[in-house]
């Protein structure tokens, strides 16, 4: 489980700016999604040492229609469920209506919330945050998103209370040079994974059939449900087998709640969905293939990949759709889905329970990937297979070398490439030998993570 930090602001403020900031990933490569980086509204912070879930909630704007009109329903939903609100004012600007508003509301809440003044490069800082003390939420922090400063001073004061609660969000400190692991080391992590139960997370949008596929999974008479052990935020753990296999079905539809009288309508969330993402090995996407593919659900599968989880895509309510349109609808996901092509798609009844049977073949196929144990010798192979095909560009008139890969970690695959000015390889040569090795392995359903390191 990692905290969830909200942004909150009226628009103009330096949001986006500082969500893409703490979103920013200077980690390997992980897939390399073009497209999806654009107006996201929620991504995986990484940040210094840290580790946390980041929501913009965005949609807070003018002030003539009262608060109430003002916050959309999510971002009102968003607030309610983060652990932090960072309460974005524009230093330029001074002290607006909207921010009064905005402030009004959330000295309401039981929340801890963070004002922040932005943008106080070039400013005298303390002079521009003594302006909003005024809106009576106690310090203002200082900050210039667009150049970093006081982000990391900001964070520390925003994420140390709450160090005890998520333990998870402290990032492993990364070895400078990551060990190549020896066999009986990588055989024994590799055995580990295999033997756990795959904690599967059935994801989407409202209304795209979750809790539907969820009570067909649960109902089938192929498996067994064991007794559900505690709660997590929102979503109910549920263990079951099938075939022979053990699993834990992470139900954020919550078709399983237990203790709880007023099981009528569960309300989506987004929080609960991406605390689900993090904790789940494979994630099954679930769409609704009358409204082909939007936005929103791209949203979710860019989180997941980021995320370094597996993922498995169903397109539900296959039932429904006239016969000439099943075709029109394959060619926009095809289209769409482009980014992701390694994910396996079904088309899916969860209604009458067509063709869920595979969606379980490509999870297990998804899972095994990625734990699909790789030695040294053969990633270093396949690595000289896609030089020779296409040679790395000169940098400064000389040639990038790639010497030698190994295997790095497990569950998402990491790949470590050593070799010459690695660092200046252009991104679309990073993301040639990516896709490179996931062919040559055949890994399906799960990202691959290649890093780059200089010299031996
Ligand atoms: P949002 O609407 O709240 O998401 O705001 P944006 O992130 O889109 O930023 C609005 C404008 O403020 C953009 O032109 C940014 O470049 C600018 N901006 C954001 N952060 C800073 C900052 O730290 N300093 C300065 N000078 N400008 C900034
Ligand atoms: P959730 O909000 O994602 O949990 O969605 P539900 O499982 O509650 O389903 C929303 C609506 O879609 C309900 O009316 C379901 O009966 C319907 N639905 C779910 N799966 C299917 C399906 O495979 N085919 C058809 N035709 N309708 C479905």
């Amino acid at each position: 489980m990692l905290p969830v930090v909200a942004l909150v602001g009226r628009p103009n403020v330096g949001k986006s700016t500082l969500f893409n900031r703490l979103t920013q990933s200077r980690d390997a490569l992980v897939a390399d999604f073009p497209g999806l980086t654009r107006d996201r509204q929620y991504g995986q912070g990484r940040y210094d040492n840290y580790q946390f879930i980041v929501v913009d909630t965005g949609g807070i704007h003018g002030k003539e229609e009262g608060l109430d009109l003002l916050m959309a329903k999510q971002s009102l939903q968003a607030i309610d469920e983060a652990d932090v609100v960072l309460f974005l004012v524009d230093a330029r600007d001074g002290i607006s209506a909207a921010d009064e508003f905005i402030a009004d509301y959330l000295r309401k809440q039981d929340k801890p919330v963070y004002l922040t003044a932005n943008k106080i490069d070039g400013l005298d800082g303390d002079a521009a945050a003594a302006d909003f003390f005024s809106l009576g939420l106690g310090d203002v922090y200082q900050i210039a998103a667009a150049h970093g400063r006081g982000v990391s001073q900001l964070l520390r004061t925003v994420l140390l209370p709450l160090e005890k609660q998520y333990p998870d969000m402290h990032r492993e400190p990364k070895s400078a040079e990551p060990q190549e692991l020896t066999e009986a080391d990588a055989q024994a992590e590799i055995e580990r994974l295999q033997a756990q139960p795959i904690k599967l997370a059935i994801i989407g949008r409202p209304n795209v059939g979750k809790s539907t596929l969820t009570n067909r999974i649960l109902g089938e008479d192929r498996v067994v449900v064991f007794d559900m052990p505690g709660t997590t935020r929102d979503s109910v753990y549920i263990p079951m087998e099938r075939d022979g296999r053990e699993y834990v079905l992470i139900d954020t539809a919550g078709v399983r709640r237990r203790g709880r009288i007023d099981m009528a309508v569960e309300k989506y969330s987004v929080v609960k969905t991406l605390q689900a993402i993090e904790s789940a090995n494979v994630v099954i996407l679930v769409i609704d293939a009358r409204e082909t593919i939007s936005d929103q659900d791209l949203n979710l599968l860019g989180f997941v990949l980021n995320a370094g989880r597996s993922v498995v895509i169903a397109v539900n309510k296959w039932d429904g759709i006239e016969a000439d349109a099943k075709q029109w609808i394959k060619d926009e996901l095809d289209r769409r889905l482009g980014f992701a092509d390694f994910a396996r798609v079904h088309f899916i009844s969860a209604l009458h329970g067509t063709n869920v049977g595979h969606l379980f073949t490509s999870v297990q196929e998804a899972y095994a990937s990625a734990t699909k144990r790789v030695g040294t010798s053969q990633l270093t192979r396949i690595m000289e297979s896609a030089q020779e095909e296409h040679q790395p560009p000169l940098v400064r008139g000389r040639r990038v070398k790639l010497k030698f890969a190994h295997a790095g970690g497990y569950n998402p695959p990491l790949i470590v490439v050593h070799g010459n000015q690695v660092n200046d390889l252009p991104e679309s040569y990073k993301r040639y030998l990516m896709n490179y090795f996931r062919k040559s392995l055949k890994l399906m359903g799960t990202p691959v993570k290649v890093e780059f390191r200089e010299g031996k």
